[in-house]
């Protein structure tokens, strides 16, 4: 791009909004730094879009400050702001040649160089060979580029991008996560991606708010929210886990607890309360950290060990293969597991049980909400 972007932070403070007695996000406080790519992530509903929305000015908080760069931009009419937003549906206009499309904003602004602009932008998405070409002539992540290209042009302190990716099939739309994620690094704009894919926020932020119900339950790095998650819920909207419930028997370093007679444990490093014995917590585990025990297996020494339970289906999906475990009373477990030293002999029906490393274990607060697993 010929201008230097501002890179800028963003932060929300208290934001709220209430549509009528209905409140879709609740005082919400985030801080975005600058250049980082920053994924709201959440099931449909959650509030996502309204937050991004608010950000984008488009529509205006309940209550609450909204800062783009440490400027305060709670009352900045949505046109004022240094923000873009890039939708699902791209919005391109037919009649218009990709070029022209990408310099629409640049001419209403009356700014100088908008050819030479227009191009520098299609160059940051690989398209400047398209430039002729209408958007009925390209293909859907081609013309999601195109309205990538329209949005940067701007040089946006903040790119809001909602569910971009939504209309591609998974080949494009992976193809599309490694190109947004170069484009994000190379620009150095904050992003912040609304998505309600946990798959895509994973593979392409650096911090990730996991939002529910108008609430961000956990934020941090992926890797940090999928290893040690401190909600159920995030515990099962980014990645799967099997979740079991127990009573606090030993309280130290290594809490020990009584799962269903078992006894379990867990590093107090890895629990996300501080609780002594008597304490209801949940314990989980990753599937992937699982290992299936079969007649006479040996759990190698700092397991955790439950079951037996019986298999009830085992499914081979290429890289791995995965076996449902039904434990009884403590719910059916999965586990994944990779094939790469061939495939074990283990089929539906049989008993086995089931061991992962303490260290992989997690401790969260509580019963789990409805009693279930
Ligand atoms: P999705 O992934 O389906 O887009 P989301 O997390 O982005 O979901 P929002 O669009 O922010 O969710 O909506 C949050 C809640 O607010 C929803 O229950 C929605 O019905 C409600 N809502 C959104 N806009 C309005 C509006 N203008 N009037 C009334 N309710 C609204």
């Amino acid at each position: 791009m010929s201008a230097p972007p501002r890179r800028a932070s963003l932060e929300l403070w208290g934001v709220r909004k209430e549509f009528g007695a209905f409140t879709a996000v609740e005082s919400l406080d985030l801080t975005v730094p600058e250049g980082s790519f920053f994924a709201l992530l959440g099931p449909s509903g959650c509030g996502k879009t309204t937050t991004l929305r608010m950000v984008a000015g488009l529509e205006q908080p309940t209550s609450g400050t909204i800062s783009i760069g440490g400027r305060d931009v709670t009352g900045t009419a949505a046109f004022r702001r240094p923000v873009n937003t890039v939708f699902q549906s791209y919005a391109l206009f037919p009649h218009m040649t990709v070029l022209d499309n990408v310099a629409f904003g640049l001419r209403r602004k009356r700014l100088p160089d908008v050819r030479a602009r227009a191009r520098a932008g299609l160059e940051t998405v690989q398209l400047a060979h398209l430039a002729d070409r209408r958007p009925s002539q390209l293909s859907g992540g081609q013309q999601q580029r195109v309205a990538l290209a329209r949005a940067l042009v701007n040089s946006p302190s903040v790119l809001l991008l909602d569910e971009p990716l939504g209309a591609l099939d998974l080949a494009l739309r992976r193809e599309m996560q490694l190109e947004l994620k170069r484009i994000q690094a190379d620009a150095g704009i904050t992003f912040v991606h609304v998505t309600h894919d946990q798959e895509e926020a994973m593979t392409m932020a650096d911090t990730v708010a996991v939002m529910n119900e108008g609430r961000v339950e956990q934020l941090g790095p992926p890797a940090e929210l999928y290893e040690l998650p401190s909600t159920a819920f995030v515990a099962n909207f980014l990645g799967r886990s099997n979740l079991v419930t127990g009573t606090v028997v030993d309280a130290g370093d290594v809490f020990g607890v009584d799962v269903a007679g078992a006894r379990l444990q867990v590093p107090a490093s890895r629990g996300s309360t501080s609780v002594g014995a008597g304490a209801v917590v949940q314990l989980g585990v990753r599937p992937e950290k699982v290992r299936i025990l079969q007649d006479g297996g040996e759990p190698t020494p700092g397991s955790n060990v439950l079951g037996p339970g019986k298999v009830t289906d085992v499914s081979f999906t290429g890289v791995s293969t995965q076996y449902q475990v039904d434990l009884g009373d403590l719910g059916v477990h999965e586990v994944f597991a990779q094939n790469a030293s061939g495939i074990p002999d283990i089929r539906v029906g049989d008993a086995v049980r089931l061991a992962w490393d303490v260290d992989h274990t997690f401790g969260l607060p509580g019963d789990p909400p409805g009693g279930g697993q």
